[in-house]
């Protein structure tokens, strides 16, 4: 079974779209195996998004994700990097397909609801970098 990380943005949880989000997951047969709400200070968002520290969005990008809180969660399911991705739609909502989670309710390419890893690897480390192995459960 393949895990990845998936964050309910700021921008997600101030509208409501928890519930939704988690529905859609559930829905496409993956399963939520750790979950927590944080608030992010500005250096967490930070290293957590170091891959993009060059960016000229860099700055904006860890403010908003550090503006209220997130939900951090560990998905699991086949090719669940993938099916992520795919629920979730390209970075940019306008050019999100039809029915993704970021076409129905992003404004903008910064505040796009949700996060996906895109690689097992990344997805290792974005989990070790929210969850000590103790806080991932397994359940039937
Ligand atoms: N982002 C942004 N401006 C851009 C590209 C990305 O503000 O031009 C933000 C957006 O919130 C995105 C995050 O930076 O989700 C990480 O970018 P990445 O290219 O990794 O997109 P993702 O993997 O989230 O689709
Ligand atoms: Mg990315």
């Amino acid at each position: 079974m393949e895990r990845t990380l998936s964050i309910i943005k700021p921008d997600g949880v101030s509208k409501g779209l928890i519930g939704e989000i988690i529905r859609r997951f559930e829905a496409g047969g993956l399963k939520v195996v750790a979950l927590k709400m944080i608030r992010m200070t500005k250096e967490q968002a930070e290293g957590f998004y170091q891959v993009h520290k060059n960016k000229p969005f860099f700055d904006s990008l860890t403010s908003f994700m550090s503006s209220g809180p997130a939900v951090v969660m560990v998905i699991e399911g086949k090719e669940v990097i993938k099916k992520n991705r795919e629920l979730m739609g390209a970075t940019n909502p306008r050019e999100a397909a039809e029915g993704t989670i970021r076409k129905e309710f992003a404004s903008d390419v910064e505040r796009n609801i949700v996060h996906g890893s895109d690689s097992p690897e990344t997805a290792r480390w974005e989990i070790d970098y929210f969850f000590p192995e103790g806080e991932i459960v397994e359940y039937e």
